[in-house]
């Protein structure tokens, strides 16, 4: 089976019109034949290919989907400001109350400032650092993505010597690593430490953050008066809405928060603490649509009903019940898999499977058999997903072993 018609027809059309026919991670070439380009629509846990094909949808959109497709409440939210305005010339009331919001939601946020993508928002946390230190230095995790501007993009085509020549890498829970990335650095020219709350790089088992390095990074931030800059935008609001190092005491300085954010709607924001407030009014940022009105009613609704549901805890049980299943599965089908990360954002990966040729055609083997999910980056579970959604996702995927274990005896 390869995609349909439809989906087939648009590839075409885009080729000729889009660089690529498609940029960036969500070109479906860098998947499997199996796997459609195009989507028509969502609902709840669902999703439709341009062709009308049905999946489990394991990805919500890379994040972004928190609560389901078309979630009634954040629905009946945007809906209800569109009538009243979009973009106007200064923002609206919903402006302050979303930020209210926040900062009486995530415990180190004292003020709110908001754009469109994760990328702004890392890259302006990075800014708001270095007005307020002086300094030029920011550590990175070595593989982490904090977006594609040219300081952090991975693709090295179109970027400068000059626009990394600031960044130092560290290894992900190294603390020794970290100390030497400062005396590379220059403990007195650090402006900012930026990490993600787990280690979540593509192409690798997901690793859980040691609270030992998550309290060594705040002393070494404090030591050397930089900011720690937490890195929300991949797992903010799926594992502790009060911010997810909450459970380790550990409180950052900044922290960069989007895909979740609006269920769906276009919203980023930096969050941060009263000492920087100062720096975060004197840089000059702004876009043409960051204060449009209905991502933040959509946020304001999306954030409230994750806090009312008690939304962190069903996507735990969903991603739970997916994670044991899976394991279940595997072994039964004779494979050795390893699942990683938290229960909220699952990943599989094979043992030895080191080009990820086997992930590929069991992800492959879950599309045929309606089930969205990405051989080599972290899925996302929502709260919209019910047992019966995992126990769907699992007849494909117990499918997929099957025909992949079949594949394997044949060969
Ligand atoms: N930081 C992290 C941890 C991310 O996962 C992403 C997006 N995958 C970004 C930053 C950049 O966000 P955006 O794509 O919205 O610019």
């Amino acid at each position: 089976m390869t995609v349909g018609t439809v989906d087939r027809q648009l590839r075409d059309r885009a080729a000729r019109v889009l660089p690529g026919g498609m940029y960036g991670h969500q070109n479906a070439k860098l998947l499997s034949p199996d796997h459609p380009q195009f989507f028509a629509r969502g609902s709840g846990a669902r999703v439709w290919d341009a062709d009308g094909t049905e999946y489990v949808d394991l990805m919500c959109s890379w994040g972004p989907i928190v609560l389901g497709h078309q979630h009634e409440g954040v629905q009946r939210a945007v809906r209800a400001q569109m009538e009243k305005a979009e973009c106007l010339n200064g923002p609206t009331d919903v402006l302050v109350e979303l930020s209210e919001l926040l900062v009486d939601t995530v415990a180190h946020a004292r003020w709110a400032l908001f754009a469109k993508n994760g990328t702004d928002a890392t890259t302006t946390a990075v800014t708001i650092a270095r007005a307020a230190t002086g300094r030029d230095k920011i550590l990175v995790a070595k593989g982490a993505y904090h977006g594609s501007a040219p300081w952090c993009t991975p693709g090295p085509a179109g970027v400068t010597a000059e626009d990394r020549v600031n960044v130092v890498k560290f290894e992900y829970n190294d603390l020794d690593s970290v100390r030497a990335a400062v005396a590379e650095a220059g403990a007195g020219n650090v402006a900012a430490i930026v990490v993600c709350p787990l280690r979540h790089d593509t192409f690798r088992d997901q690793e859980l953050v040691e609270p030992a390095f998550a309290i060594g990074l705040r002393a070494i931030c404090d030591t050397i008066g930089a900011a720690l800059v937490l890195d929300e935008v991949r797992a903010g609001l799926r594992l502790d809405l009060a911010g997810s190092w909450e459970s380790h005491g550990v409180r950052p300085d900044l922290s960069a928060w989007s895909k979740a954010i609006a269920n769906g709607h276009a919203l980023a924001c930096v969050l941060g603490t009263d000492a920087l407030r100062e720096a975060a009014s004197s840089i000059y940022v702004t876009g043409s649509f960051w204060m449009a009105a209905t991502s933040m009613a959509a946020a304001v609704a999306t954030i409230s009903a994750i806090r009312d549901d008690d939304g962190i805890a069903s996507m735990h049980r969903a991603g739970s019940r997916l994670r044991d299943g899976l394991e279940a599965q595997a072994k039964s089908h004779g494979f050795d898999v390893r699942c990683s990360g938290p229960a909220q954002l699952p990943f599989l990966t094979f043992a030895g499977d080191t080009d990820f040729a086997l992930a590929r055609e069991w992800a492959a083997g879950c599309a045929r058999n309606g089930v969205y999910l990405h051989p080599t980056h972290n899925w996302f579970i929502g709260a919209a997903h019910t047992d019966a959604d995992i126990d769907r996702a699992l007849d494909g995927t117990d499918a997929a072993f099957a025909a992949l274990a079949g594949a394997d005896r044949a060969a």
